[in-house]
């Protein structure tokens, strides 16, 4: 094993010699001393496989061990470096053994303690050895202590502070913080030799830092750097790098939307007559807005390249319709359609108004979802495969193997932030029989943010609806304490009588579809007992599919004045008659999901309200988020909330996780940079595009997995 090891570091530092003059973006992070396979293998789970990689692996967050501040003035909840004489050492026998070792310094006294340790750890802490530790302070049993602390013998008269901060990367199993630092000093050392080549540098006013210095100061910031900005991650050469690497994606994005342009589609079109005769029995004029993105989805899916059209607009705001003239055109051009929908409810409630829009011009609507009986699901299989079946609404069970269209010519996905990036591709796949791409059209009730959208979806078109149907009355917003319950029972009371219907959302108790479901079962029977004239209906996720059914529809057609139902009401559900919401636990569900809720009233004609229980007290952001509610109902203002207090990983759902996957810059930190990324990287792409190959390539490596989606 040690001659191995040997070997390859005399082998590696060869190869160094010979590789100093190639760019780092081309030397392996294997020519680095001390990286062998295992390292080496380590290092590709951070995405480094280059120098130039491991360059841009850039510290998450600093720690100061610039100063030695005495015992004495120390406080729990600091992240320290002290230095003290070991006063004592033993070893306690509580409910695991531990070490306890007392450290002082003169001003005061520390506790460390270690349930882990080496018999040689428990020789050399003996009294009177003098030790550096780093470490977070808490208070303990006996005070102030450190829980295994970083610490390192000192000299007498040593003293073992840093003139540097010292950076905390991003770790993965068994590559730890020492390991990645030595790394990284080789690697700056590569850089003075061979720089890396700054593509922005020509671009940007002369303020910007340079690219190697920005490089140089955060992997290892001097004691005298702006602190300030640098802990919040606001300094300029953070500033810098965020703008490169932000640049660098959504030019990757950028670069797979021109990609899929080149692939093969069926060109999709319907004439103009049957097109108006499909608009005239809607039942209702288009808004501006709605015609404004039908006109865009007609023509994309006239081309001969797929479309990828995101089309976002708020709860209420009619893309179902645009949907089903989607799906039209489809089957009008011979096509099959697919709608991929979250949840039974949605995609039943979708097939029926898809069936009231398409029938009456013979286009054939069916439903595929998981609860389907075995024989009934053969049969739904049949007519897909067939094509008998033209427009296909279902749940996830959409994906499954033994679903086959026979020419599947678009994928529409609703409400897309419920959904997988790999699940789109699994859908996406089964267009393909005649190499022909499906176009996409993808709808979303999370209105981001127009700079945002340009860059986490840059590979996409997008279309906003930002205007709702006429005659709809803005939601009347109020958060109150669970202790004034009974009052709300009597007004639900009063209101139902008044003909108008009410939803009571229950608590979210927690992932679990059994315990919410339970605690649906619980409050309708309290309800029922104390509102014995109402009637009330129960809906949650653990029904069979046929009594969800009826329960909705009797919601719907007005025999139920009360429907009592878990968050699975939360997508699509539409019902204009009610007119009322009462959302329980409100404190516990995120904005994006309080806003969705609160999109099932709002949607007739007469004014709505929305009750929002809580349990007090409230914390901080919880008071924030419910406040955010009371005072706005534009799903933006939500959104943009949203993301400055859960960020965006949560607001873009999956679709972070799966494309965007920023290693250093964060969409909401770096908000403010977004409209120069975007400018720059247009400018980029047109004037230099081999460099922005090459800056797409620094930042990039093996990251596109899902891309094509
Ligand atoms: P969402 O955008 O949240 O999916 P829906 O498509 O469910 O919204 O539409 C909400 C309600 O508004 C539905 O009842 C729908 O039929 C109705 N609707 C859609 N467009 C219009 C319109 N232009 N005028 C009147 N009502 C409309
Ligand atoms: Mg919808």
């Amino acid at each position: 094993m040690k001659q191995s090891l040997r070997a390859n570091s005399n082998s590696s530092r060869r190869s160094a010699a010979a590789a100093t003059r190639e760019p780092l973006t081309e030397q392996s992070a294997a020519t680095l001393k001390g990286v062998g396979p295992r390292v080496a293998e380590r290092l590709e789970r951070l995405g480094v496989s280059s120098i130039g990689d491991l360059l841009c692996l850039l510290p998450l967050r600093y720690e100061d061990r610039t100063q030695i501040p005495p015992i004495g003035s120390i406080a729990p909840g600091q992240k320290v470096l002290v230095q003290g004489v070991v006063e004592l050492a033993e070893i306690v026998f509580r409910r695991r053994r531990t070490l306890l070792c007392r450290i002082a310094d003169g001003t005061g006294s520390l506790t460390l303690r270690f349930f882990h340790f080496s018999r040689a750890q428990q020789q050399n802490l003996v009294r009177g050895a003098r030790l550096s530790c780093f470490g977070e302070v808490r208070l303990g049993p006996t005070g102030l202590e450190m829980v295994h602390p970083e610490y390192s013998f000192l000299a007498a008269g040593d003293v073992a502070v840093s003139d540097r901060l010292t950076p905390v990367y991003p770790s993965t199993e068994g590559l730890y913080q020492q390991r990645l630092r030595g790394l990284i000093v080789q690697a700056l050392q590569r850089l003075e030799q061979s720089p890396l080549e700054d593509y922005l540098a020509p671009m940007l006013p002369g303020d910007w830092p340079d690219l190697n210095e920005s490089m140089r100061l955060l992997h290892g910031p001097p004691q005298d750097v702006d602190k300030d900005s640098l802990l919040v991650g606001r300094h300029p050469c953070q500033q810098r790098l965020a703008l490169e690497e932000l640049i660098a994606q959504r030019l990757s994005l950028l670069q797979v939307g021109r990609e899929r342009e080149v692939e093969p589609a069926e060109p999709l079109r319907a004439d103009a007559t049957r097109l108006g005769h499909f608009r005239r029995q809607l039942g209702f004029e288009l808004t501006g807005a709605q015609d404004r993105v039908l006109a865009e989805v007609i023509d994309d899916l006239a081309a001969t390249q797929p479309m990828h059209r995101l089309v976002q607009g708020d709860v209420g705001c009619g893309k179902t319709v645009i949907a089903a003239f989607a799906a039209f055109v489809a089957a009008a051009a011979d096509r099959q359609a697919a709608v991929m929908v979250p949840t039974e409810l949605l995609a039943e409630q979708h097939v029926k108004n898809f069936r009231a829009w398409l029938e009456p011009f013979d286009v054939s609507v069916a439903c595929l979802t998981g609860s389907l009986p075995a024989a009934a699901r053969h049969r739904v299989n049949e007519k897909i495969q067939t094509g008998a079946a033209q427009v296909v609404i279902g749940t996830h069970a959409l994906f499954q193997q033994s679903v086959q269209f026979r020419a599947l010519g678009l994928v529409i996905v609703d409400e897309q932030h419920r959904f997988g990036v790999h699940q789109r591709l699994a859908l996406m796949l089964k267009g393909q029989a005649e190499r022909k791409v499906p176009h996409q059209l993808v709808m979303t009730a999370t209105p981001i943010p127009r700079t945002l959208a340009m860059t986490a979806y840059a590979d996409l078109d997008c279309s906003i609806i930002d205007e709702l149907p006429p005659g709809r009355q803005p939601v009347t917003t109020a958060a109150i304490p669970d202790t004034r319950r009974p009052e709300l029972v009597q007004r639900v009371e009063a209101h139902c009588r008044s003909g108008q219907q009410a939803y009571w959302v229950c608590p979210l108790i927690e992932e679990s579809d059994v315990l919410d479901s339970q605690a649906a079962e619980q409050l309708y029977k309290e309800l029922s007992a104390a509102l014995p004239s109402l009637r009330i209906g129960l809906l949650h996720g653990r029904m069979r599919p046929a009594d969800k059914d009826e329960g909705m529809r009797a919601f719907k057609a007005g025999d139920l004045d009360l429907l009592v139902a878990t968050t699975v009401i939360e997508v699509g559900v539409d019902v204009p008659n009610a007119t009322l919401m009462i959302i329980e636990s409100a404190e516990r569900l995120g904005l994006a999901q309080l806003h969705q809720l609160r999109g099932r009233v709002g949607r007739g004609r007469e004014a709505s309200n929305c009750v929002l229980l809580y349990k007090p007290p409230l914390s901080q952001i919880a008071r924030e988020r419910l406040g955010v509610m009371r005072d706005t109902t534009d799903g933006f203002k939500v959104a943009q909330k949203d993301l400055e207090l859960r960020g965006p990983g949560e607001v873009l759902g999956t679709r972070q996780t799966g494309l965007m996957q920023l290693r250093f810059a964060d969409l909401v930190r770096n908000a403010d940079l977004l409209p120069m990324v975007i400018e720059l990287s247009d400018t980029m792409l047109a004037a230099a595009p081999a460099q922005a190959n090459a800056l797409v390539r620094r930042w990039n490596s093996g990251q596109m997995r899902y891309a094509k989606v």
